[in-house]
């Protein structure tokens, strides 16, 4: 029998382990719970509205130096802020579980993440390219030179709790701009733990300017401090679509810069020639994996009517059987949800479901002796007589609606017939439904895979999505040029000037 963990304090254990000051996460105003009990972990500081300005005023002259150290110097403080991460992981992951519920190899895959973010980074910052072009004039030269941005602004969402700040900080870093942090309110304690781990790199680096990374802890209007603030130059939002909804608009009416990662409705399709071990081995995780908690989450699968009857009621096995139980005591695969308020839209999502055909198996509470309040359910799986009512919407919480599908044409319609843009997945071993898949007129979504499920991304691809997702582009590819801002220069090098486009001006 396991031990049972006294969650409230392990989390002050590792806070303390990770150099997390007690001043700021108790005592305070704002308290947060862990999802694991569903007691009350800590009450945090929160900052005030001008104590956020004078943090951004502050980045801001932050700024100023830092864009004139090197990039491969700045390099250097990534590459030391993984290497404190890699000395963390243990315990960051621990409190990443403590805080979003996430199973203890999801807790170390997302502190994974940040460490191979830094390691892009660092090789990026000997690689921020510009293009020499040719020019149309005699004795000129034109390029285009990458200059750092500004302060970055970023906001998180709940369920990736500090490898969203990583993608942005590690990129932002090197890129030469400082970060201003707004960590969701329900998981703001490994953000400090984050931010603790930053200071002790920066302390190792010892040249960089005062307030290069600053967290500030609060609620949306703290956010909407960020967004309007005129010394930020780039924020980017990770969150609901309800929230980027409000920010975009925002941004954009001071022409501020912004990368948008929102919500997802994300789809697999299983064709006739799929190898079904390894799609169903897919769907499970990327239906259940982190209590269907991702933005990637598969949520609609399209299943062709040949191998329904041989895949559905496996998987309807799979979700009956799956272990699901507290991340710190049990290797269970699925955790709890963040609060009460996911369990209750998952059960509206349901009982939507079953009112137009849905039938429904899983989605019941699982009791927990003596933790009333941490919400842990069964996932779901829902038969649909077709795509309608409560799948045409993210409902963040683990339901996987299954539809069979009859013909390729009409699926790669209804798989693109949702607003979000987000992740998409085929299963096949031929090749024509797969690269279709991937073409032109194939997903719409930012994501595309095939024979792998919709979630679990590598830190080296450019990570985002379309339509109501946001547009936004963060991570690796070239995600990184949006951390900056691109100069074209033209040099004359001739004695004599040349008009572009053969116009004459002869005085
Ligand atoms: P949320 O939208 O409730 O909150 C996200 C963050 O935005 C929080 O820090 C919150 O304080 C802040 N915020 C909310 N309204 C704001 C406003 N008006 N101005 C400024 N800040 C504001 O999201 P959540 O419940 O924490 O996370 C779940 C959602 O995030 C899901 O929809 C999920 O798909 C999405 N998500 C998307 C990605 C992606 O990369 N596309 C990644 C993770 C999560």
């Amino acid at each position: 029998m396991t031990k049972t963990v006294d969650v409230k304090q392990e989390t002050a254990r590792l806070l303390d382990k990770l150099g997390v000051s007690r001043e700021v996460w108790s005592g305070g105003d704002m308290p947060t719970y862990s999802p694991v009990s569903g007691e009350q972990v800590g009450a945090l500081k929160t900052v005030s509205a001008a104590d956020a300005a004078q943090a951004i005023e502050a980045a801001h002259e932050a700024f100023k130096s830092w864009r004139l150290v090197p990039a491969p110097k700045r390099g250097e403080l990534v590459r030391l802020l993984g290497d404190e991460l890699r000395a963390a992981k243990e315990d960051l992951g621990r409190l990443v579980s403590i805080e979003a519920g996430k199973i203890t190899s999801e807790g170390l895959g997302e502190v994974q993440e940040m460490i191979d973010i830094c390691d892009f980074a660092v090789g990026l910052s000997r690689q921020l390219y510009g293009l020499t072009i040719a020019t149309e004039r005699p004795g000129h030269r034109m390029m285009e030179t990458w200059h750092p941005l500004g302060v970055v602004g970023v906001i998180s969402a709940f369920n990736f709790p500090v490898a969203v700040w990583s993608w942005n900080a590690a990129l932002a870093l090197v890129c030469g701009n400082p970060v201003v942090w707004k960590p969701s309110e329900k998981t703001s304690l490994t953000a400090l733990a984050s931010q603790a781990i930053l200071e002790r790199a920066i302390a190792r680096f010892g040249e960089a300017p005062a307030n290069l990374s600053q967290v500030l802890v609060g609620d949306r209007p703290i956010g909407e401090i960020l967004v309007d603030h005129p010394n930020v130059a780039l924020v980017s939002a990770t969150g609901s679509t309800r929230m980027g909804r409000e920010v975009g608009p925002r941004l954009a009416q001071r022409f501020a810069r912004s990368i948008l990662e929102l919500g997802g409705n994300n789809a697999g399709i299983v064709c006739p020639s799929a190898d079904l071990d390894m799609a169903l081995r897919a769907i499970t995780f990327g239906a259940m994996g982190t209590a269907g908690q991702r933005c990637t989450t598969l949520r609609r699968l399209f299943v062709h009517e040949s191998v329904y009857d041989k895949l559905v009621p496996r998987l309807t096995k799979a979700y009956q059987s799956v272990s699901v139980g507290n991340p710190l005591e049990t290797s269970a695969l699925v955790g709890p949800l963040i609060d009460k308020q996911a369990f209750e839209n998952m059960q509206k999502a349901l009982a939507s479901a079953k009112a137009e055909g849905g039938s429904v198996t899983g989605g019941n509470r699982v009791c927990d002796a003596g933790r009333d309040s941490a919400y842990y359910v069964r996932p779901a799986i829902v038969e649909m007589p077709k795509q309608s009512g409560p799948v045409l919407d993210e409902t963040f919480a683990p339901i996987l609606y299954v539809m069979k599908y009859f013909d390729f044409d009409r699926v790669i319609a209804e798989h693109n017939a949702v607003t979000a843009g987000l992740s998409s997945s085929i299963f096949k071993l031929n090749m024509q439904e797969a690269e279709r898949f991937l073409s032109a007129d194939g997903s719409d979504c930012g994501i595309a895979n095939v024979n792998i499920g919709t979630s679990g991304a590598e830190i080296g691809g450019a990570f985002g999505g379309e339509k109501e997702t946001g547009g936004g582009r963060e991570s690796g590819s070239d995600a990184w040029k949006a951390y900056m801002r691109r100069a074209t220069n033209t040099v004359n090098y001739s004695r004599t000037l040349p008009l572009a486009q053969g116009v004459s001006f002869d005085i």
